[in-house]
């Protein structure tokens, strides 16, 4: 039997059809607007019936009393009162602020979000936190401080098209495919990105950046498109506000591509080409990715770029960068029941915490500050879902401490991982393929499909909802969560878009809200509070930051330890997604470990001649926060300078953990974003060689 649905293996949300038979998934194939013979093969699909039938799953709730003895196998029951009962004498003793919930980006995200929000309000806790400040949620509070919302690029009709700091080939293959799709009808390619990724190859430009210099890059194209009279005026005259502050910063000398070129590591004709191009050809999109996100200047630069957007006048164009048209939905999270006298550990960072009505607060690293130094107040539990602190966090070992010295620990998953070995309790999720939820990826655009429910629960595992639904219910909150079911859930949220679970079941394809409009701002201006683009933001002014991209100067090299560059003189980069994993997820999966078997440090042929570093030798990389041990690969994909340490593979051994490297001590102002995507480093040959 053929059934429909949306693949969660990663966050790329691909609709799929699935092969069933007796209630089992035997094969599923992504969907795509592209012929079936030229669609991207995604590995991870591939393999997942392994996935979901595999041996090393977790399938039944495992509890422990404390961290000396071994888990042992309980009912849900059993599992959920223990959990209840120590989350309540938390809240009697501490307060219901010293309980977090903690989300991760593995295989889930969207609709549950609400429903582990609506629980930790139900309960008393603002402590709902999410992985955005590493993520596109730093990225999208720069896009929403400029024009109101994160824009959706359509390269699929794209003339020109930058993918800036992404690999979709790897991350994301729909967009992917756009991009072989629009290129093929003769669009222009530029990239930007330290590493010679797949569409590097391919593109008309590379821009071989020095990394974690986008900003300066952005405002160079801004100074060169400016100076030269190719901004949109039409547009700039009629929708957008501090385009004469805007040029008294970017025309300054300083961001000249001949002024920039020898930072950035890029030639000025080729800075000046790329803005000319990207500027000059008509509709013009800018893919920004996760590339962008794990840098210290995450948000100035993302502005700058969504800048860039705004004075080409791409912004809400077919085949430019679209202004979302969000479905409507009833806000389910009750944040009106939390005290309004608690203020949530992020508070320090007081504008990401609060720039959007609906998402979590996303910045993660309060929560380590809040467990180990206490601060604001301490937080003695965590629920952590869908996510593995312990390798995926900024500097490792200040993370295991936390998770350490914690009271509680609830780890919700697949397979156990490395911070289920700090867990009490660690109970077993339910695949993509075994939950009907609401698939968030498309409803920027209006489009709402359904992830449908194909296989019954394997072994004793619950869907994500249904783990939060029984918890309220064990927490004494079972009046919060008054439905019989998820569908009867969904139906609620989708209540104001007239949409509901039934008539998506008989469109699985997706059901549209509203028909796509561009150009919505001649009508309804754009969603910030002047209505207009806000090239300068009083908002940013007010709060005591740059209102215009860099006004006070782009930073002394903004990454990890630059001050201690004489010792570790060499940039580490962590690796690419490989589309066989998700961050830390499947390693345990047969024949994806067949196709990535073991990790390897890339270095520039030039500096491992230099070192005396041979291909297949380990070396060992440090900073001042620790140590990776690993075989290297001599490739040319790096630039001269820059090492590239895989991503993910601290679960496999942690002496791969690229987290073991970063530091967690300098941050964004702003998103709290630390510098965990490079970091100098230092880089030694070491005798032994491995097998
Ligand atoms: S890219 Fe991600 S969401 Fe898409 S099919 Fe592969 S694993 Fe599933």
């Amino acid at each position: 039997m053929v059934k429909y649905t949306v693949c969660r293996l990663c966050s790329a949300c691909c609709p799929i059809e699935v092969k069933i038979e007796e209630n089992r998934l035997v094969g599923a194939e992504r969907l795509s607007f592209i012929p079936p013979h030229k669609r991207l093969v995604c590995p991870k699909l591939k393999a997942s019936t392994e996935i979901v039938y595999s041996k090393s799953r977790l399938l039944k709730p495992l509890i422990r009393k404390n961290r000396n003895e071994e888990f042992r196998e309980a009912s849900w029951e059993d599992a959920l009162s223990f959990a209840a009962e120590k989350l309540q004498k938390i809240k009697d003793f501490n307060g219901a602020k010293a309980v977090a919930w903690l989300r991760g980006m593995a295989a889930d995200w969207g609709a549950p979000w609400d429903y582990a929000n609506r629980l930790m309000s139900a309960f008393g806790s603002p402590n709902a936190i999410g992985n955005g400040s590493v993520c596109h949620v730093a990225r999208e509070m720069a896009h929403t401080y400029t024009y109101g919302a994160m824009t959706v690029p359509m390269a699929k009709d794209s003339k020109c098209i930058v993918v800036w700091g992404k690999n979709d080939k790897n991350t994301a293959p729909a967009m992917a495919e756009a991009i072989i799709f629009a290129k093929e009808r003769g669009a222009k390619l530029i990239v930007v990105d330290p590493v010679r990724t797949f569409f590097a190859k391919q593109a008309d430009i590379w821009l071989q950046i020095r990394p974690g210099y986008d900003g300066l890059l952005a405002m160079s194209m801004l100074h060169e498109i400016i100076k030269q009279g190719l901004y949109d005026e039409a547009f700039i005259e009629s929708y957008c506000i501090g385009f004469d502050e805007l040029c008294g910063v970017a025309l300054d000398d300083r961001y000249s591509p001949e002024k920039v070129s020898k930072t950035l590591w890029i030639d000025a004709k080729l800075i000046r080409e790329s803005a000319r191009i990207y500027a000059s050809t008509k509709p013009a999109c800018i893919i920004d990715g996760n590339g962008l996100d794990m840098q210290l200047e995450v948000f100035q630069a993302t502005r700058a770029v969504a800048i860039l957007r705004a004075v080409t006048g791409n912004i809400d164009i077919p085949g430019g960068d679209f202004m979302p048209q969000p479905v409507p939905l009833k806000n389910i999270q009750l944040k009106e029941l939390l005290p309004s006298d608690v203020e949530p550990i992020t508070a320090s960072y007081p504008l990401f915490s609060k720039f959007h009505p609906t998402w979590g607060l996303h910045a993660q690293s309060c929560l380590i500050d809040a467990i180990l130094d206490e601060k604001p107040y301490p937080i003695k539990a965590v629920i952590v879902q869908s996510g593995n602190p312990a390798i995926t966090m900024t500097e490792s070992n200040r993370v295991a401490s936390a998770l350490e010295r914690l009271e509680f620990l609830v780890v919700v998953d697949l397979f156990r991982n490395r911070t289920s070995e700090f867990a009490h309790v660690i109970l077993p999720a339910t695949t993509c393929f075994e939950k009907t939820q609401l698939n968030r990826a498309s409803m920027r655009n209006s489009l709402v499909v359904l992830q449908n429910q194909v296989i019954p629960w394997v072994g004793e595992s619950r869907p994500d909802w249904k783990i939060v639904f029984d918890l309220a219910h064990y927490l004494g909150l079972g009046q919060y969560f008054p439905w019989k079911d998820v569908e009867e859930a969904i139906d609620e949220q989708l209540e104001p878009s007239g949409l509901s679970v039934e008539k998506l079941r008989k469109h699985p394809q997706g059901l549209y809200a509203s028909a796509l409009t561009y150009e919505k701002h001649r009508t309804d201006g754009f969603p910030t509070p002047s209505g207009k683009v806000e090239l300068f933001s009083e908002r940013l002014e007010a709060a005591g930051y740059d209102p215009v991209p860099y006004k006070s100067g782009f930073p002394e090299d903004p990454i990890s330890f630059s001050e201690l560059k004489d010792q570790y003189p060499i940039i580490g980069i962590s690796g690419e997604r490989r589309n066989c994993y998700t961050h830390t997820q499947f390693f345990q999966i047969p024949s994806l470990r067949k196709l990535d078997p073991e990790p390897a440090i890339e270095i520039h042929p030039a500096d491992a001649d230099k070192l005396g570093i041979e291909t297949g030798k380990e070396v060992l990389v440090s900073t001042p926060k620790g140590e990776v041990k690993m075989k290297t690969r001599i490739s040319d994909v790096v630039p001269q300078g820059v090492i590239r340490i895989p991503w993910g593979w601290g679960e496999v051994n942690p002496m791969w953990n690229v987290n073991n490297l970063t530091d967690d001590g300098v941050r964004n102002p702003i998103t709290s974003t630390p510098s965990n995507r490079s970091f100098y480093c230092k880089i030694e040959a070491l005798q032994k060689e491995l097998s």
